[in-house]
């Protein structure tokens, strides 16, 4: 549907990807507002008359145009940072539907939230929970918390992205965790709003997400035991797409998953991020050189590591498609100019490239602009966002004098 040849042309909805770069030039991260919004709306549809609360994790891909189109549907949103609560703000979204992850969430960002009045916070240590007590106490307001639990359950994913393990930094032990909500209730200052967990990304099967919901509920059965009574049940985010030949569970099975697993008394609360963006996005880009060597043939582009990490971080794959078809195909690693040789985008594809040709990398409307970098004093790319026929300029390429706006020369401080 949304990413789609026509006589040979790479199209995202109705705009010729071609176009996108005379127009903004390479490298481009390009988005389809139709396949965000057709995920999203899957979520919802799938949940149906079932109470629940989908929270868009903003960590995915933070744009202030995709921030705005899901607000527009509806969504709650889920963050890591008070960087992330003031960007739901700019998009017009709604801060109080706001659940707030991170184990390392600060007072300043304590403090912020709690008078934006967010909707929870997820809380990951012990320490957290008495300064969070504290700083709200000193406001005289009352802080909604759930305990991010450890499931200990494998997520079966890249190591980098699994959470949901004892050897992670995330949550709170399940054994540990009847009592900090005992502590929890002792509190005048936070209220038990509910539980939460979030096991990891890129998950492709179904059994570890209801794995790890049947040992929350099973903590929540106990909880409710001692007259603890959590209102919603946060299962997190997580649910993979298909880079290459994965098959995660789609969006309607992966959410009847999760409601079978968890008792109807309870709203269930999702996270989704990568399940929502990941498809909808495309890194445009433009061969510079072809170059042979005696080992391999590199077909060297002006995107790079600092663009789209992924690959040299996780060992991602994405498919790579060319924008206009035809000449003959080679084997080629696509890489960029950064000195790295780490900075590669894909190895060893079958792929028609010649210098001046357009490329896009796929799947990359998650994980990818939010994770990139200024290293070789790289500016950022533009971000355009697609709406049938309609270019949105999502975010102006970064300039090179923006990169040192901030910095001093000798002397050149102004003593603060
Ligand atoms: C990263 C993260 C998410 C989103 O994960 P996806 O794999 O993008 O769906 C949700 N919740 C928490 C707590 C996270 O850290």
């Amino acid at each position: 549907m949304s990413f789609h040849y026509q006589d040979r042309r790479l199209y995202v909805e109705d705009v010729p990807l071609a176009s996108i770069a005379d127009t903004h030039g390479t490298p481009c991260y390009v988005y389809s507002r139709a396949i965000i919004e057709s995920n999203f709306k899957a979520y919802r549809a799938a949940f149906g008359r079932r109470r629940h609360r989908v929270c868009y994790a903003v960590k995915a891909n933070g744009n202030l145009a995709i921030l705005d189109v899901l607000a527009r549907l509806g969504t709650a949103f889920d963050i890591v940072s008070a960087g992330e609560l003031e960007r739901v703000g700019a998009a017009g979204g709604n801060q109080q539907t706001v659940t707030f992850a991170g184990v390392g969430k600060t007072r300043a960002e304590l403090e912020q939230a709690l008078e934006a009045g967010i909707a929870c916070f997820n809380v990951e240590s012990i320490e957290e929970l008495e300064l969070l007590a504290q700083v709200a106490a000193s406001r005289g307001l009352i802080a909604p918390v759930a305990i991010r639990v450890n499931p200990d359950v494998d997520a079966d994913t890249h190591p980098y992205i699994a959470t949901g393990l004892n050897e992670n930094k995330f949550g709170i032990p399940m054994a540990d965790a009847m009592d900090v909500y005992r502590r929890v209730a002792s509190f005048s200052s936070l209220r038990v709003a509910g539980v939460a967990c979030h096991i990891g990304s890129q998950l492709t099967a179904l059994e570890p997400i209801v794995d790890a919901a049947k040992r929350v509920m099973k903590l929540v059965d106990s909880l409710a035991g001692e007259n603890i009574e959590v209102d919603h049940i946060d299962i997190g985010g997580g649910l993979g797409i298909a880079y290459s030949d994965e098959s995660p569970p789609a969006i309607e099975a992966y959410v009847r998953g999760i409601c079978q697993t968890i008792d109807a008394r309870y709203e269930i609360v999702i996270e989704p991020g990568r399940s929502i963006v990941g498809a909808a996005g495309a890194l445009l880009s433009r061969v510079q050189y072809i170059k042979q060597t005696p080992r391999k043939t590199f077909a060297i582009c002006d995107a790079a590591m600092t663009e789209l990490i992924r690959p040299a971080l996780y060992q991602a794959h994405h498919n790579v498609l060319p924008v206009n078809v035809g000449g003959e195909e080679q084997v080629v690693d696509i890489v960029g100019p950064v000195c790295e040789s780490g900075d590669f985008l894909a190895r060893d594809r079958s792929l028609a490239a010649s210098s001046g040709d357009l490329i896009a990398l796929m799947d990359c409307g998650a994980y990818g602009f939010v994770m990139a970098s200024n290293y070789n004093a790289r500016p950022r790319p533009a971000e355009v966002l697609i709406d049938g026929g309609e270019v949105h300029l999502a975010r102006e390429r970064e300039t090179s004098a923006q990169l040192y706006a901030g910095e001093y020369r000798l002397g050149q401080a102004v003593r603060t």
